[in-house]
């Protein structure tokens, strides 16, 4: 036989309902996913237009072909953790410097140096590393191919851009593919071939969806389309083997490609400080 409530019993009992659904749903829900996003940092100065014949076929391809190659670095926010990807030229006396740093830039966007945990190198060529050591508190995450060459000294006479993770510094060389951040979210792929530990990387964007970065496993449409190897990359079949691979997992996961070095992929991503979400 159904006992009357009160009123106030009434309620009494339905905050206590409620006061235990909210702690079950507590317990059972695993944290939010980290909010992913992602921007280009403009890390050296555009040259005239690249005769892309010259060092970018080893097939005499692109015979006269014109490029406006571009300089790019990419900043990627995981919850409060921060990656730099790729570090680009240093700021210098050349005419390929940034006008402005790394640091200014993340300054835009309201990130100090040290809250950079990581940073990413795709490949160790001086377009890609110049940067690196205004980040000397992160974590360097390179291809233990590239490592080899950056540390050893007759390899690598300029060694500067690197000098915090030769001293001590946290360097985390990498055999595979890396999951940086544990949820599949931002994830370092092998890709060999223009160097012996040459990378790219993906980024899975929950609004814009996956986005790959190239590195410099291409350096403009052209060479992508056609599957073309420049001759100044250290293994050709590695390179095929990593287009070939790179190529389906753009298909399979639907992603915008971005080739690090083109002009023409700067307008995939919003202009920055904007962020891809
Ligand atoms: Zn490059």
């Amino acid at each position: 036989m159904p006992i009357p409530l009160t009123s106030s019993a009434r309620t009494l009992g339905a905050a206590t309902l409620l006061a235990v659904m909210a702690t079950a749903v507590e317990a059972q829900t695993p944290a939010a996913p980290a909010a992913v996003s992602l921007a280009r940092l403009e890390c050296g100065t555009n040259q005239p237009p690249t005769d892309v014949g010259l060092r970018f076929s080893d097939t005499y391809a692109y015979n006269g072909l014109k490029v406006q190659l571009v300089y790019s670095c990419y900043v990627i926010r995981h919850g409060d953790d921060v990656l730099v990807w790729d570090t680009g030229f240093p700021k210098s006396s050349a005419p390929t410097s940034p006008r402005q740093t790394i640091p200014e830039l993340l300054g835009q966007l309201d990130i100090s140096p040290a809250q950079v945990k990581y940073v990413g190198l795709s490949h160790s060529h001086g377009d890609h590393i110049g940067q690196a050591s205004l980040f000397p508190t992160a974590t360097l995450l390179v291809g233990k191919g590239d490592w080899d060459v950056l540390s050893d000294a007759k390899a690598t006479p300029n060694q500067a851009p690197i000098a915090p993770w030769l001293s001590g510094g946290k360097v985390e060389t990498l055999t595979g593919d890396k999951d940086v951040f544990g949820d599949g979210s931002v994830v370092i792929l092998n890709m060999p071939g223009h160097t012996p530990g040459h990378r790219s990387l993906l980024v899975r964007l929950k609004g814009m969806g996956n986005v790959l970065l190239t590195g410099d496993l291409a350096h403009f449409h052209e060479n992508y389309d056609s599957n073309g190897v420049p001759s100044f990359n250290t293994d050709r079949a590695a390179t095929l083997a990593s287009i070939d691979r790179f190529k389906q997992i753009a298909k399979n996961l639907k992603a915008t490609v971005i080739i690090q070095h083109d002009q023409r992929d700067i307008a995939k991503l919003p202009l920055f400080p904007q962020m891809a979400r």
